[in-house]
């Protein structure tokens, strides 16, 4: 197994580099060269299997030579061993055929925990072999800053620094960053907003010296790795839901496309899926490509689900390089075309085609509310602002008779308080995990959104000075 670049100029890359430098130098992701095909019996050899079983199996074809089998079993059941279920993505019934998978259960209590506790384990066990050091450097405002640390703190040879903006993101968000006790965390509030910490944090990739002086690491949703990790669980639900007979139509809470495309990754292993149904709030970019061929940049609006408030999103190269016939030409053309003007558009051809297989839909502020309430009154389950957002979306555009709805719950409700009062007038009990976070210390420096005094905060977290 190889991995290219979408825009050509990496030349064929094992899966080791690919995990470790997250985006290809040319500026373009990586995808496979070619995709591995599972047969049926491949896929019925994984009924009633556990989680852990179902990542390694969907996982080996894509690691390749990378980690022996062994070794790839053992580090997914070391990632979700500290899953708070014990069906680690365990699917709940909404109606006759409706579904929610509920994907929360990990130590942050959102769905990115699947991909990062299994990445950082990767990535120990790499260096373990090679040697060095890594400094993994993020921006966030909201979930994948709190899941990265989680995963990595403890780690040996890691080091892992998290830019976020200054009294901007919410308490129980913030708190879930810096309540963790490692050395090998530094939480930085950032005087300014997200998009400030995202400049801040290119201009650091952009000085080549640093990078290589400090060992600077990525794990933004681009990185390969976490696409194949995030794939295991539509295998996961599919052969729970009546296997290959019954091909479901998964709806997906979107952003910036890494989850949903999973699901395609699923499918091109051989997964029977009816289609992937992309749900966007306000922030409706995605939505709009697949209903009109365009890709149109749009002004980013706050809304209730705020991991979705993206208006460009990573990971849909991915797909342009597919549309475009693995032309990394036509992808350049069409990413120095956007670059210029924020617009794209598809031939009328491949549009069609994009909809047998793909749907987008949107669910303003209203129906993301009224959708948690109508959910709780004829369930009792409490849903959250994301996770809304794909039911309301799912049973818009789901045809009678297509098949079983599997929503993805990204989000546990206990993380939004606010929108789930707003909705149902009461707060949703909260876990465990999130109750004993309120008694621990808050560690985090404040920063002004300055880059000479960010590198030299990090030099110096990075090489033991503090
Ligand atoms: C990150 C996130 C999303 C969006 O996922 P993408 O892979 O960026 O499309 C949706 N819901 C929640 C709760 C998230 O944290």
């Amino acid at each position: 197994m190889h991995y290219v670049s979408t825009r050509g100029g990496s030349g064929r890359r094992r899966f080791e580099e690919v995990l470790l430098a997250g985006l290809a130098e040319d500026g373009g992701l990586f995808v496979p060269e070619a995709w591995p095909r599972w047969t049926r019996a491949d896929f019925e050899g994984l009924r009633g299997c556990d989680y852990p079983t179902t990542a390694a199996a969907v996982l080996r074809p894509f690691v390749a030579d990378a980690f022996d089998p062994s070794e790839l079993a053992e580090l997914c059941r070391a990632a979700y061993a500290n899953f708070a279920h014990a069906a680690t993505a365990p699917l709940v019934q909404l109606a006759a055929d409706d579904w929610l998978l509920e994907l929360f259960h990990g130590p942050t209590l959102a769905f990115k925990d699947f991909a990062l506790q299994i990445l950082a384990r990767m990535f120990e066990s790499v260096l373990a072999r090679r040697g060095g050091r890594l400094t993994i450097v993020a921006a966030t405002s909201g979930d994948t800053g709190s899941a990265a640390i989680h995963a990595v703190a403890g780690r040996r040879q890691m080091a892992i620094v998290v830019l976020h903006p200054h009294g901007r993101i919410s308490p129980v968000q913030r708190r879930q960053m810096t309540t963790v006790d490692a050395a090998n965390v530094l939480n930085l509030a950032i005087e300014g907003t997200f998009d400030d910490c995202q400049a801040l944090l290119k201009a650091l990739f952009a000085d080549a010296d640093l990078r290589a002086e400090l060992g600077l690491a990525a794990i933004n949703s681009i990185n390969w790795a976490r696409i194949a990790a995030q794939a295991a669980y539509y295998v996961y639900a599919a052969l729970r839901l009546g296997g290959l007979e019954r091909p479901p139509i998964f709806a997906v809470p979107t952003g910036n496309f890494g989850d949903v495309y999973a699901g395609h990754v699923a499918r091109h292993l051989g997964l029977p899926v009816r289609r992937l149904i992309v749900a966007t709030n306000r922030n409706d970019i995605l939505a709009r490509f697949f209903t009109t061929g365009i890709y149109a940049r749009g002004e980013v609006v706050p809304t209730r689900s705020p991991s979705m408030d993206i208006q460009v999103a990573s990971n849909f190269e991915r797909l342009l390089f597919e549309l475009g016939g693995h032309d990394p030409g036509r992808v350049r053309e069409w990413m120095r075309r956007f670059a210029d003007s924020g617009h794209i558009r598809i031939d009328e051809a491949i549009l069609r085609q994009l909809a047998c297989l793909w749907a987008g839909g949107t669910a303003d502020e209203a129906e993301t509310l009224a959708t948690m309430s109508a959910v709780y009154a004829q369930t009792g389950e409490i849903v959250d602002p994301h996770t809304a957002v794909g039911i309301a979306v799912g049973r818009r555009l789901r045809q009678p008779g297509e098949g079983p709805l599997v929503c993805l719950a990204t989000a546990h409700p206990a993380k939004f308080p606010h929108a789930v009062r707003e909705a149902i007038g009461r707060e949703p009990p909260v876990p465990p995990r999130l109750a004993q976070m309120t008694e621990r210390t808050e560690r985090f420096e404040v920063l002004p959104a300055e880059l000479p005094r960010l590198r030299e905060r990090i030099r110096a977290f990075a090489t033991g000075r503090g």
